[in-house]
């Protein structure tokens, strides 16, 4: 027989925002519990330190997607890549978690026994290139929600032909000279907005290729009232105060946007209509046919976007890619672009839990068959939770609560001498949805490997701050759709 395999009490997967986060609550909330991070790279920070791309910034608000236990103390709102890394390592470092992470450590199984009440994880170690066994009583995993070997590239005819250089802004170069280049952006999301003003600030000239418009709305990089409220308050009260307003504006502007999506929609292209040169093609280049926030809205800070174009450094072209030719895309229009460079901010591929195969009792979880729980567990999966943060906030402000909850679901469980939680499989409803209600392609093209949601709650992924807090922070832990049991198995936990 060999050793018995290590044990911890809680295991988190992932050292991103999420999974330091996680690590913090847990040291702070749960203090007698022992836990580890296991890490797939070789660093932390996650999707902070994977993308490097010029420009990469947040296009959320530091103040709701910082911790609420940790103040963004710097000036700037949207913040750039480079600044969330190091506030989020410092957080790791202040908080004693770094010494808790194990690099190059990648989960690939975890199987839960019913009758030991604790999970086998199955780890793969990039150093050593073995794997290695560990068990725990808890699984959270913080994986994130993409792939991180490859992002999204559709087939493109033609690419073998072209002379310049194809770049996927996921693995950005960071020696490409784009200095006086002729440059075309595939994509009109985040990523695209993101580059595109950056770019434009040493090329000779970017387009923006899109195939189809979104909404783009600017807004001030320093934020004017949040600068006010620090002076003239403390920053343990600041930070707060600041977070609130912003939450608050966040759900106003997302809610009227359900109610009222004309009203929205006509804001939206005022808005873009005033930062254009007269006369500008609003319509077929930044008006989408879909309502606002049945895709991520874009956020571009202080109008760097709509600036660039103004001065003649970026251009839109709203149309679609028939073939790349040695000296750049030819349009279905048929239009010519000329190019040296190309990059496709196309997309990212979804994957589920860093693509880890969860096991109960000997039967692989197949995710499409389970229900998400609070948003945060699995129908039939004991033992088990996941961060996912908002699509239309802040992810961290959904992260955090998910630490919190798991923190007392744990202190709950040993009060009772409880040693097994399990969402109910009989209770999740059988008519479920999609569980990102996002109608971008990324989304459709994976959600059928992503667990379901429920019409009602707790089965209900409400994406809703002020809701969830009500839920998570101050709702019991005990209810009808969950069972906390000492041990004992329960019925049909492999199975939906
Ligand atoms: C370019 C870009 C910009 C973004 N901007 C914003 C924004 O402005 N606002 C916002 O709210 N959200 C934004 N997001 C979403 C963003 O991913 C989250 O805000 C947040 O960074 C997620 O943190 P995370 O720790 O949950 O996941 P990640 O940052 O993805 O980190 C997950 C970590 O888990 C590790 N991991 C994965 N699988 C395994 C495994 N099987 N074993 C071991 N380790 C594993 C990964 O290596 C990684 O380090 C952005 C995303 C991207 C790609």
């Amino acid at each position: 027989m060999g050793e018995a395999p290590e044990h911890v009490d809680v295991l988190i997967v992932g050292a991103g925002l999420s999974g330091i986060g996680a690590a913090c609550h847990l040291q702070t909330d749960c203090p007698g519990k022992t836990y580890a991070v296991l890490e797939g790279r070789e660093a932390s920070g996650g999707t902070w330190d994977l993308f490097r791309y010029p420009g990469i910034r947040s296009d959320s608000d530091m103040f709701t997607l910082g911790y609420a236990f940790q103040p963004w103390l710097e000036a700037k709102s949207l913040a750039d890549g480079p600044s969330i890394l190091a506030y989020i390592r410092r957080t790791a470092r202040e908080h004693g978690v770094d010494a808790h992470i194990r690099y190059r450590h990648r989960v690939v199984r975890a199987d839960w026994s019913t009758a030991d009440a604790r999970w086998t994880v199955d780890v793969e170690r990039g150093d050593t290139g073995e794997t290695v066994r560990m068990t725990c009583g808890f699984l959270f995993s913080c994986t994130g929600y993409y792939r991180y070997d490859e992002g999204y590239s559709p087939d493109f005819a033609g690419t073998a032909d072209f002379r310049g250089q194809i770049i996927h802004p996921q693995h950005w170069p960071e020696d490409l000279d784009y200095d006086g280049k002729r440059i075309v952006v595939v994509g009109s999301g985040a990523t695209a907005v993101t580059l595109i003003p950056s770019l434009a600030e040493r090329a000779a000239h970017v387009t923006m290729l899109q195939r189809s418009p979104s909404y783009v709305v600017a807004l001030p990089a320093h934020d004017p009232i949040a600068a006010f409220i620090r002076r003239v308050l403390p920053v343990k009260v600041a930070y707060p105060v600041v977070r609130w307003k912003n939450v608050l504006t966040a759900t106003l502007f997302f809610q009227l946007s359900r109610r009222a999506p004309k009203l929205v929609r006509r804001f939206i292209r005022k808005g873009v209509q005033a930062q254009l040169p007269e006369g500008y093609d609003v319509d077929t280049h930044f008006a989408p046919r879909y309502d606002p926030w049945d895709q991520r809205v874009c956020l571009v800070p202080d109008g760097d976007l709509f600036t660039a174009i103004r001065r003649g450094q970026a251009s839109v072209v709203t149309d679609r890619i028939e073939t790349f030719t040695p000296d750049g895309l030819r349009l279905a229009s048929g239009a010519e672009l000329p190019a040296d460079i190309v990059v496709l901010a196309t997309g990212l591929n979804l994957l589920a839990l860093g693509g880890m195969q969860l096991a109960v009792d000997g039967r692989d979880v197949r995710l499409r068959d389970t229900v998400g729980y609070k948003g945060m567990m699995l129908s039939g999966v004991p033992n088990f939770a996941v961060t996912l943060g908002y699509t239309n906030a802040s992810w961290t402000l959904k992260a955090d609560l998910t630490f919190e909850y798991v923190c007392r679901l744990l202190r709950h469980m040993d009060e009772h001498g409880y040693r097994q939680v399990t969402p109910r499989p009989r209770d999740a409803t059988r008519e479920t949805e999609p569980f990102i209600d996002l109608t971008a392609g990324y989304v459709l093209r994976s959600i059928d490997d992503f667990p379901r949601q429920g019409r009602h709650t707790p089965w209900r992924l409400h994406q809703n701050y002020p809701r969830d807090i009500a839920m998570l922070r101050h709702g019991s832990v005990e209810d009808d759709a969950i069972v906390f049991s000492a041990g004992t198995p329960v019925v049909g936990a492999s199975a939906r």
